[in-house]
């Protein structure tokens, strides 16, 4: 049974007078808890507790905290139903999609929970040659963080997504600011937090989940001192605004916003020649999964103009048409598409190629193609921006300097990809590929982007605006370093060292010692 109330650590809490409910988008009702918005003196007890728990919560052994990770996963497992139910009720996502991501959730906390029992994620180095000061740095946490849940996956990015795993296992309390569209989901995994960190003996605060339908409880949370850290998925508006307020604040903080793409794909020459046909089935595939819904959407296809190019976009139209368009997450979202859409069609010397043209129920978004000359797409920044749902426009460019020039000219994107059949045309367009490796955090070849593994080695960030900062990732486990300052101890007597630093490696963990990676003791 959910209450609509906020967890501020271990407690239930609903003073607030501001009260909403979810909705079903898929039959445009309301669901029945009301959710209590978080008050100030909520959200500051949460901070507080979070401030509180910290010292206590980073000193627990690694082994600790993954117990704390895997035991998260189990109490989710043991309300998986229930769980899963709701979030169909409040996002419209399928059967598949809610298993899918569910397991991506537990997997993804099991994962963090490995790599604190291997240890070596700390980068511990230690520079002591002879005759100089003995230095040994590792990475420390640097206190509570506060993590936004994202509207496009109420699991896998959201109350015990991947950045409130990332930063429960470095060692950092975490509050999180429920997502106002899946309030009754966010509850049920806060549920299973509190009572993971209850049964592994957690310090109280080391979680909270906070209710809001409003931009406040967002902005007192990164505009709270003891606040050090904020990690956003959601829109460009959003993440710049609260980037800017964490800049601004007495003692700055780095806010971790993934805030979109169109993700750009390059489909040279030879794949086309080879198959149109089938890649134009990927491609109405990977457009319309989620309802488009996913931050690595390709958005945007290029190639050069040719006869294979043309038939390959009459393929994408009549695969486009075939797909049943499905229903986005929320009302507003659909209302934001439409508009968004709309704003693009407001543009001029485009082509439609096609649209999906059947009737369809409220909240479904329906899914159109349109073509661009190359120079059009080079003069007018408009065709530039995101459409968040499914919707892609196909670049035709008039030869290879106008594709390099405008790969050139894009933004910052989380993903780029390459579609080929012969090697040495990658050769061929080097300066284009390289320019498109410069612009995104995830370059793929002969693929679709939408699938974003969890894996050590992802990247699922990229140069700005698709983030606030292209240094990092937040999925994969280095989104662990977001949260983690180094530290370096000059001269320490060994027994008062770190586990990590010490001289016999009682951690048995991989250090840089004096330049080569070992596991040796010193
Ligand atoms: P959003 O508008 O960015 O909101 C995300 C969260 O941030 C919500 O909890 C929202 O609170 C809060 N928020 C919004 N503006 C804020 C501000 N100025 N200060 C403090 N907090 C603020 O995203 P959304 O609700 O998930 O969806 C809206 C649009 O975002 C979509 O249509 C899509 O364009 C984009 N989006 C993009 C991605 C991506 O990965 N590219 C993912 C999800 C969404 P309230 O809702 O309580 O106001």
């Amino acid at each position: 049974m959910i209450t609509g109330k906020n967890y501020i650590g271990e407690t239930l809490s609903g003073e607030g007078e501001t009260t909403y409910k979810t909705i079903d988008p898929a039959t445009n009702t309301e669901n029945g808890t009301t959710f209590f918005e978080a008050t100030k003196e909520e959200v500051d007890l949460a901070v507080e507790k979070a401030a509180k728990a910290f010292p206590v919560y980073k000193v627990k052994s690694a082994i600790e905290k993954a117990d704390f990770l895997e035991t998260i996963a189990t109490e989710l497992e043991a309300n998986a139903e229930a769980l899963k139910e709701m979030y169909r009720n409040e996002s419209g996502l399928p059967e598949g999609r809610s298993n899918g991501e569910f397991a991506r959730t537990t997997g993804q906390l099991r994962a963090f929970a490995q790599m604190l029992k291997e240890g070596s994620w700390v980068e511990a180095i230690i520079s002591n040659p002879e005759g100089k000061p003995d230095i040994r740095r590792m990475q420390v946490p640097f206190g509570p963080v506060a993590v936004f849940g994202a509207s496009n996956f109420p699991f896998a990015f959201s109350t015990a997504g991947g950045d409130t795993a990332s930063a429960l296992a470095s060692g950092s309390p975490v509050v999180v600011k429920s997502h106002p569209m899946h309030a009754g989901t966010g509850e049920l995994v806060a549920e299973a937090i509190i009572k993971a960190a209850k049964k592994t003996g957690m310090p109280d605060g080391v979680f909270s989940n906070l209710n809001s339908k409003g931009i406040e409880v967002g902005e007192w949370l990164v505009k709270h001192p003891r606040i050090k850290a904020v990690g956003f998925t959601g829109s460009f508006k959003a993440g710049t605004a609260l980037s800017k307020l964490g800049a601004q604040r007495d003692e700055p903080i780095p806010v971790y916003a993934e805030m979109g793409s169109i993700n750009p794909v390059i489909a040279l020459p030879s794949a086309l020649n080879e198959k149109a046909q089938f890649w134009a089935e990927q491609y109405a595939g990977s457009i319309t999964a989620g309802s488009g819904q996913f931050c690595t959407n390709p958005g945007l296809i290029l190639g050069i103009k040719s006869p294979k190019l043309d038939d390959f976009t009459r393929f994408l139209g009549e695969n486009i048409k075939k797909i049943q368009p499905s229903v986005m997450l929320h009302p507003n979202i659909k209302k934001q598409y439409d508009s968004s859409k709309g704003e693009m069609l407001q543009q001029e010397n485009y082509t439609v190629i096609a649209e999906f043209e059947g009737n369809v129920a409220e909240n479904f978004g329906t899914q159109q193609i349109i073509k661009v000359p190359g120079v059009q797409f080079l003069q007018n920044k408009n065709f530039h921006k995101e459409v968040f749902g499914p919707f892609s426009i196909v670049v035709e460019c008039e030869d290879k300097a106008q594709l390099t020039e405008i790969i050139q000219n894009l933004e910052g994107q989380l993903t780029g990809t390459v579609l080929n059949a012969e090697e040495k045309e990658l050769y061929e367009y080097k300066e284009t590929i390289d320019a498109l490796t410069e612009s995104v955090g995830r370059i793929i070849y002969n693929s679709v982007p939408t699938g974003v593994e969890v894996c050590a080695a992802m990247t699922h960030g990229g140069p700005f605006p698709a983030t606030s900062n292209p240094k990092f990732t937040s999925v994969g486990l280095t989104a662990v370093q977001r949260w983690v300052r180094p530290v370096s101890y000059q001269d320490w007597p060994n027994a008062l060292l770190p586990e990590a630093l010490k001289n016999g490696n009682p951690l048995q963990i991989t250090r840089d010692l004096n330049g080569k990676f070992t596991q040796d003791s010193i």
